[in-house]
């Protein structure tokens, strides 16, 4: 963890939040999660960070306002947070580091754009995280966590989470 930071600036902050995991997924942070939509300084050196839920129903975002506001604090960062829910978080936003530790830690990332699997329906991983094979069958549609859904690779056998696109 960073030391205690006398005059933190913006990017300090960023810096920071890239320390924070993604309760669910704890290989993310939270700034690979794309949840993070500003970081603000304020007149009195107090940071405004703004956030945004991923998933409606997911109790993951208190948990995750609390861990930023922890991290930040440790390294004696005042701030405070802002909930934004306008744009709305869609899978589209993790970043391309955070779909490659996902894909690293034998979660299929989310498959295409948000909008657009939701409109054909057709919302599938795009191959087995372990062996690259495009030969998957879904198990349930809902995985460890309702984000996710249970894929089995029909050419490894081995169970897999994918995580949705929403
Ligand atoms: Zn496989």
């Amino acid at each position: 963890m960073p030391n205690t930071i006398s005059h933190p600036t913006v990017d300090d902050v960023y810096a920071i939040l890239q320390t924070v995991p993604d309760p669910e997924v704890p290989v993310i942070s939270v700034l690979e999660l794309g949840i993070i939509r500003a970081v603000e300084e304020g007149p009195t050196h107090e940071f405004t960070v703004t956030v945004t839920p991923t998933y409606s129903g997911c109790p993951a975002i208190e948990a995750i306002n609390i861990n930023i506001i922890a991290a930040l604090q440790e390294a004696g960062v005042k701030a405070k947070i802002k909930s934004t829910i306008s744009p709305p978080w869609t899978t589209d936003d993790i970043t391309e580091e955070g779909r490659a530790k996902l894909l690293a830690y034998g979660i299929a990332p989310p498959n295409g754009s948000a909008s657009k699997a939701s409109l054909t329906g057709n919302d599938k991983p795009r191959a087995c995280p372990l062996c690259e094979s495009t030969n998957t069958e879904l198990l349930s549609q809902f995985g460890s966590t309702s984000c996710k859904a249970l894929y089995r690779c029909i050419d490894c056998r081995e169970p897999f989470d994918y995580f949705k696109c929403h």
